[in-house]
């Protein structure tokens, strides 16, 4: 099976050459964007984080003011320890936490060296996460006086989260413990995404508008091409009568241009192809076109038209005494002659030679005769000039009645009888 060839189009380079790098750009673009946004949002939900930590322990260090100290207890099943801050004894009561994370939203853990005492998370059995412990890196950072730790990636239980750790010290300065505050990850990417989804819509909004501007144009600029294909596509097929599409030459752009370079082109070749180029009035194939049309025209209206062969009498002279340029212009006054004295009566064509073809159309023989008399008269008095020679043309003309019967020939052949008849009887005359 022979491979379809792809017939190339602009609509599609057009596509190719703008829309889709746009689309692209705009996608790079709010793929970077997201991402920076995206980083910015969880930089700021851990600074926030930091702030509350901040404000959590101070308010904590007001409630119970003192050093954190462990210290040994009897329980029910046998030794135990208790923390105590100042003189109260905060683990096992994690009520002012609670209250805290109601407020705030946030989870928050006290962690006495590397074990969470008092915390709000909860372990998978859903009770409290209390004698869990963190990460050793976490620890050894905060342990080493590395100050506040922040992270935005930590996994607690089952759950990613964003978390803060300040360093909790005794009135010595000795880092004794850490209080933890966490918001998970995807509280933060709602939050994200809350943000991003305006930066989203206005980047897709701007390419469907783009897109609808884009192609608006593009469509308008391609159907105009597209008209002017198919009229030179037509003209190319010989098909002279084709207008093109005032579309096209509406605007005076370089398309408008081409249009109108492509009009009047197509009018170059039909005076080529219709027009005699010396005279520049019809020529035979056009005037025996003309004449069918006036006959099938005639047929179906039954108007009267009529048929005259004109010639220019003893021209052969003309050319031995004035020479061949002479007769030239004699045949291109004649012409322009004929020509002006059968507007709006049909049309005057050069036959051949010095012989011209009119017809009349919906005007008889009489009517007809008429209209050449008053011709010859007005050939009879234009003057023409050769070295100082003065000399003046005269013509024969032979015109019949048209007749739907006879057709085109024998229409022409009595004609060309009775032009023949004039000749014979002294030219310079109209034979009816
Ligand atoms: P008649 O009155 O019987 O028509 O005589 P005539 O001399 O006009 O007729 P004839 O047929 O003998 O001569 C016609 C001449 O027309 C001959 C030819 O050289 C000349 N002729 C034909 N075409 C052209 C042309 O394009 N230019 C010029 N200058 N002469 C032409
Ligand atoms: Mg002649
Ligand atoms: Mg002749």
């Amino acid at each position: 099976m022979s491979k379809r060839e792809k017939k190339p189009s602009l609509s599609n380079g057009y596509l190719m050459m703008t829309i889709l790098p746009l689309v692209a750009v705009i996608c790079i673009l709010s793929v970077f964007v997201i991402n920076g946004y995206g980083a910015m949002v969880t930089d700021l939900n851990v600074e926030n984080l930091e702030t509350l930590a901040e404000v959590t322990l101070l308010q904590f260090d007001s409630a119970f003011p003192g050093d954190y100290a462990l210290r040994s207890v009897k329980t029910a099943k046998g030794e135990g320890l208790e923390l105590l801050k100042g003189t109260e004894v905060i683990s096992g009561k994690p009520d002012y936490f609670d209250t805290w994370k109601e407020k705030t939203g946030a989870d928050i853990s006290l962690i006495y060296a590397d074990t969470r005492i008092i915390t709000t998370f909860s372990d998978k059995n859903a009770a409290r996460a209390v004698g869990t412990g963190v990460a050793k890196q976490v620890a050894d950072a905060v342990y080493g006086n590395k100050g506040v730790q922040k992270y935005d990636n930590v996994k607690i239980g089952n759950q990613i989260y964003i978390t803060v750790y300040l360093p909790l010290s005794n009135a010595d300065g000795k880092v004794v413990g850490m209080l933890e505050l966490a918001r998970t990850k995807a509280s933060v990417d709602i939050e994200e995404r809350k943000v991003l989804f305006p930066v989203i819509l206005i980047a897709v909004l701007c390419i469907l508008f783009f897109s609808v501007i884009s192609l608006r144009f593009a469509g308008r600029v391609l159907n105009r091409i597209k008209a002017l294909e198919l009229f030179l596509t037509k003209v190319a097929k010989g098909e002279l009568k084709e207008s093109l599409d005032t579309e096209v030459i509406k605007t005076k752009d370089e398309i408008g241009e081409a249009g109108l370079a492509a009009i009047s082109m197509q009018k170059s070749i039909r005076n080529l192809v219709d027009k005699d180029t010396l005279t520049e009035i019809y020529n035979r194939r056009y005037a025996t076109n003309f004449l069918q049309k006036v006959l099938e025209k005639a047929e179906v209206s039954g108007q009267p038209f009529a048929v005259c062969i004109g010639d220019i009498d003893f021209f052969k002279q003309v050319n031995d005494t004035y020479g061949h340029d002479m007769g030239d212009i004699v045949l291109k006054e004649v012409a322009t002659l004929l020509k002006n004295s059968m507007i709006g009566n049909g049309m005057a064509a050069r036959f051949g030679g010095e012989e011209f073809l009119m017809i009349f159309d919906k005007t008889g023989k009489q009517e007809g005769a008429v209209i050449l008399q008053e011709t010859l008269e007005k050939l009879r008095q234009i003057e023409f000039t050769c070295e100082d020679q003065k000399f003046s043309v005269t013509m024969t003309f032979g015109i019949v009645d048209g007749n739907v019967e006879l057709g085109q020939d024998a229409l022409l052949k009595l004609a060309d009888e009775k032009l023949y008849d004039g000749k014979q009887n002294g030219r310079n005359r109209v034979v009816v």
